[in-house]
């Protein structure tokens, strides 16, 4: 039976924890070995590499100037300046420890906090790093972000330097950042002693205050070729902070750990991903996340690989240029997000073949469901092959996945695969907290310890830790993901969506994602929103917004209606009568997160009449606007 490699490698990780990470462990550079594998005698809380020390940027940087220190470590491209840089592992070597001698300059040092809120700029990744040689803290805030979104996480991570730029450029216009970073620092009530700005020259008319501001070239120019020792840590010492939201309105730092983390990524590489170093990786989020944490930083670096670093929009100059990218720069391995694709999608298929992609082994995508039309597409489009990972801000990496590196598995559309080694995966019914079987829906949890890369902790808040994640069973303490999941009979894991955002129509409990994935079946629909919306006889029932693939065929009302029908006929033959949406609205846009999330809380909220909530991370009001305008309309 195909599996039964990866299936084996599973079962090991998770009976021989010990042995398993032991091996795992010996990927990245100990400086001081460690004395204990796992230290779980306070659980939920696991220390893995107990009195190990190391250092990320170490791993990532001074390990390989030996060996690759004349191959590229970053290359640095910007579709919106049309700067392109390449800093080989020496010359980001000389970058990294300028940076630390800066911030070492305004006294940061081990455990101090330093928010980094800075756009797609090389800047940006060698201040991370520069943090980590140093035992300094960082918590990256995506630039997106709103004053009042900072000044919250100011206050919970009270940071002693925020790093940032006058501005970042989106869609060719400029984007001030310093404003938003001024007035963050006065609604704050623990702002940084010092805010250090990379100018970019972007925004002549950025003020600067004096006393605070401190500007990175004059700095980096005082410091010279300086060279600043790595500060060696203890394997559970804080590497950085990333502040993800949840149910309730104050985001959650997420704290990650030094060693676990390292030898977590290292061992992805080996498994998951299968760069080979001095190959090319090219990842398209953004720093200000989670994947952008992992691999865009850390775990390409660690394994000796070149990063490709991009800022812009996958669809200009034109929705060929990440295929350009992949071609001249040999990229062999790319991770991006399915919402990216489906943007993609929209555009022009030839943008597609234009390109010599001999080089690109695999396409991962997660961060969202993968419909399979989406997968289909660009699997078929590019010809290679697209794998699925399921994973959260949480776990630093993936969950759920195809392990080509332990064996090559036949993947399933739709389905992230399955647990990766390491995650103890259950999905437990949430009444009775049983296991369920195949083909029943079920929570995924994660039965504890988490594994290395995993949160150690929310960021000062141990007791919300355990109360958000283990609360799920009162019996016994297990890890909830808030996702619902489903695994098939030949042990293939689907995600339903989250728990949280459950649809219950007429007492049957209803995934959002099961019935935008019906929807996505249909040849006319691109994309797809599906909320739960209050009903008095039913208790909720699903409400569509759909983008429509070809907007010219819907003229008129009449062509919009025989839409609307036949979209809920496909979803009466897919899922049955039960799961057919209520109404199907048409808007060109869905309101989404800047990292391309559904905002699902927020149409449901305006289906509902209610007040869509938090809207700082919103990407494009509009959006919103289309959602009110489709709700009103009499058709
Ligand atoms: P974040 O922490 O913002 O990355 O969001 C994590 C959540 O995104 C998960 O709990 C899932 O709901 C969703 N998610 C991430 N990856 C996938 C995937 N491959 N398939 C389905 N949902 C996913």
């Amino acid at each position: 039976m195909s599996g039964e490699i990866q299936q084996r490698f599973h079962a090991r990780s998770i009976q021989d924890p010990d042995g398993f990470w032991r091996e795992q462990s010996t990927l990245v550079h100990w400086e001081t070995p460690f004395d204990q594998v796992l230290d779980y005698s306070r659980p939920p809380f696991a220390r893995w590499f107990v009195g190990g020390k190391t250092n990320l940027c170490y791993n990532a940087v001074d390990r390989h100037l030996a060996a690759r220190g004349d191959q590229n470590a970053v290359v640095y491209i910007s579709s919106e300046t049309g700067v392109e840089k390449h800093y080989t592992f020496r010359q980001l070597h000389a970058e990294v420890n300028r940076f630390a001698a800066v911030l070492k300059r305004l006294g940061v040092g081990q455990g101090d906090r330093v928010i980094i809120y800075m756009p797609m700029i090389a800047e940006a990744l060698f201040a991370m790093l520069a943090c980590t040689r140093i035992g300094a803290i960082h918590s990256v805030v995506f630039g997106g972000f709103a004053a009042h979104s900072l000044a919250t996480r100011i206050d919970d991570a009270r940071p002693l330097v925020m790093i940032t730029a006058d501005a970042g450029m989106r869609s060719g216009k400029s984007v001030r950042y310093k404003p938003l970073v001024d007035e963050a620092c006065r609604l704050a009530q623990f702002p940084p002693q010092h805010v250090l700005i990379v100018d970019r020259g972007i925004d002549p008319e950025m003020s600067r205050m004096p006393g605070r501001d401190v500007d990175y070239a004059e700095l980096r120019e005082a410091v010279g070729e300086a060279t600043v020792p790595v500060t060696w840590l203890e394997s559970n010492a804080p590497s950085y902070i990333l502040y993800t939201s949840g149910t309730t309105g104050k985001p959650k730092g997420v704290q990650r750990d030094t060693g676990g983390y390292a030898v977590a990524l290292a061992a992805s590489m080996h498994h998951i991903f299968c760069g080979k170093p001095g190959e090319a990786m090219f990842t398209t989020s953004d720093i200000g996340w989670v994947v952008g944490h992992s691999y865009i930083v850390y775990a390409p670096l660690i394994h000796g690989m070149t990063t490709i670093m991009y800022e812009g929009l996958p669809t200009r100059p034109d929705a060929g240029i990440w295929w350009k990218i992949v071609a001249q720069q040999g990229v062999t391995v790319m991770f991006s997000s399915p919402t990216a694709i489906r943007v993609l999608k929209k555009q022009d298929p030839k943008y597609l073949s234009q390109h010599n992609l001999q080089s690109l082994r695999t396409l991962f995508l997660a961060g969202e469901p993968l419909d399979e039309p989406t997968a289909r597409w660009i699997s078929d489009g590019l010809a290679v092959p697209v794998v699925d990972n399921y994973w959260q801000t949480e776990t630093g990496w993936p969950i759920l996945s195809a392990m080509p590196g332990v064996e090559d598995t036949p993947r399933k559309y739709g389905s992230p695969s399955f647990p990766v080694y390491g995650y103890n995966v259950a999905l437990l019914d949430e009444n009775t907290g049983q296991e369920v079987g195949a083909d029943q829906k079920g929570v995924l949890a994660i039965v504890p310890p988490l594994p290395p890369g995993c949160l150690s902790t929310i960021w000062g808040d141990d007791a919300r830790f355990v109360s958000t994640y283990f609360s799920l069973l009162k019996e016994r303490k297990v890890y909830s993901s808030f996702d619902w999941g489903i695994r098939d009979q030949d042990g293939y894991y689907f995600i339903l969506g989250r728990t949280d955002d459950v649809i219950n129509v007429a007492g049957h409990r209803l995934g959002t994602r099961e019935i935008e994935e019906a929807i996505s079946g249909h040849a006319n629909i691109a994309e797809v929103a599906v909320v739960g919306v209050e009903d008095k006889v039913k208790g909720q029932v699903p409400v569509a917004f759909a983008v429509v693939r070809n907007a010219s065929s819907l003229q008129d009302d009449a062509a919009l209606a025989a839409l609307e029908k036949e979209v809920m006929e496909t979803v009466d033959q897919r899922l049955g009568g039960i799961a057919r949406p209520a109404r199907v609205h048409f808007v060109t846009l869905l309101p989404k997160t800047r990292s391309g999330k559904l905002l699902r809380r927020s149409i449901q909220a305006l289906a509902e009449g209610r007040d869509p909530g938090d809207l700082t991370t919103l990407d494009d009001a509009s959006a919103l606007e289309q959602i009110r305008a489709a709700l009103v309309s009499r058709r």
